[in-house]
């Protein structure tokens, strides 16, 4: 099977994507889908996009040789530091790109929905600075557990609505948000957090993305000469912070791409978020993708230490690439992630989010040759995980 970058005009990647949703989300998607890439393609949007991306979040986030890191693994270790972004991590590309979006089709309104805080705090950020009005959807379980993101929101102007369905957490705050959109189809859009959701939020999330791999391609030959670097590993919780690190890679075959998975507990322990270890074929959240499930569909609960891996599921271009082999995929555990989040605090002076941990641990894990050029996306920072961390020291 070939891979595929782009979807076809379905929403399809290979056997995965596609729009699988209720009659009355149907406008909503329907507008979307007709009117997003003319959107994003003019000059009058990139021009806008671009600006934002420089003076608001502080791109490009710099691509930097990690000496000790790679004496360490014996190898060239680049990484890029999505966690210098505004807001702390690379969610706030895809909040301003949406927004942008939406004020372009005339919505007055932005709900989004989040599991650990930081899609809600990008998305309460862009809008604050757009003058838009926010509703973060988020499990009341979550709405306990990530206390000082509920804060931040509040103070950017949001307003967070706890969701006390199912098992109180991300994936029923994704119900709640697309129940109030279905409710409140005219002058609303819902601004998803990664690569995920129905057609065309998958590519829509992958565009607005993919300027990490523009960087890095741009960065990597001012540094080596070459643009092509041997390997980039990224984490996988959903998917957007690897679909862009891996974007402007994905049709070049020399280029190795790795994603590391939460495997939380161990990939047999019933603690785990790996979903294409454990995953099968299904429709979650308005697309045909892998995600852990019982016998008869039942979507099973996802563990792992980073509340921003901790989802059931991964986007339907991630399957696809997993399908055709274009992407290998490392299961990563909790423990194995903490022991390379702190060797990074004390070899390089840099305290990375848990989710970034994981991508970390793939260098433990991987023989890389000494001339090789490893780049690992540095999804986001730590801030918000010390008590995480504290336990482990
Ligand atoms: C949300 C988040 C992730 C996981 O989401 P993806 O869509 O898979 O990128 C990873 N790292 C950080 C820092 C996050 O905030």
């Amino acid at each position: 099977m070939k891979t595929s970058l782009n979807p076809d005009e379905r929403g399809y990647y290979g056997s995965f994507g596609g729009a699988f949703i209720p009659e009355m989300m149907q406008a909503n998607v329907a507008e979307l889908q007709e009117k997003y890439l003319d959107i994003i393609g003019t000059q009058e949007f990139k021009d806008e996009f671009d600006v934002l991306l420089r003076d608001y979040v502080g791109r490009p986030s710099p691509l930097y040789l990690a000496t000790r890191l790679s004496e360490k693994y014996e190898t060239n270790v680049y990484l890029k530091r999505e966690d210098l972004n505004h807001t702390g991590a690379h969610k706030i590309n895809n909040s301003l790109g949406q927004i942008i979006l939406a004020k372009k089709l005339g919505k007055k309104r932005i709900i989004a929905e989040t599991g650990a805080g930081q899609h809600g705090v990008a998305t309460a950020t862009a809008c604050a600075l757009m003058g838009l009005e926010c509703t973060v959807f988020m499990g009341e379980l979550d709405v306990k557990r990530q206390a000082p993101n509920v804060g931040r929101m509040k103070m950017l102007g949001a307003q967070v609505v706890p969701v006390s369905s199912g098992s109180k957490t991300l994936k029923d705050a994704t119900n709640e948000a697309m129940r109030y959109w279905i409710a409140n189809p005219f002058d609303t859009h819902y601004i998803i957090g990664s690569v995920v959701g129905p057609h065309p939020y998958p590519d829509m999330v992958a565009k607005f993305q993919s300027v990490i791999s523009e960087e890095i391609r741009k960065q990597l030959k001012e540094k080596t000469g070459s643009e092509l670097p041997d390997v980039v590993i990224a984490c996988v919780g959903g998917g957007s912070n690897a679909t862009g690190a891996f974007y402007h890679f994905l049709e070049e075959e020399k280029v190795r791409l790795i994603a590391a998975e939460a495997a939380g507990k161990g990939l047999e322990s019933g603690f785990t978020a790996a979903a294409t270890f454990k995953g099968v074929s299904g429709i979650l959240h308005g697309s045909k993708t892998l995600f852990m499930q019982t016998d008869d569909g039942q979507v099973v609960e996802p563990h792992s230490i980073s509340a921003g891996l901790d989802y059931p599921g991964i986007g339907p271009a991630l399957a696809h690439w997993f399908e055709t082999g274009r992407v290998e995929y490392q299961a990563i555990t909790d423990e194995d992630a903490m022991q390379s989040g702190l060797e990074l605090c004390k070899l390089e002076g840099i305290i990375p989010a848990v989710e970034s941990s994981h991508a970390l641990a793939v260098l433990d894990k991987t023989k890389f040759g000494k001339d090789e050029h490893v780049v690992v996306n540095l999804s986001g920072r730590g801030d918000k995980d010390l008590e995480t961390y504290l336990k482990y020291l």
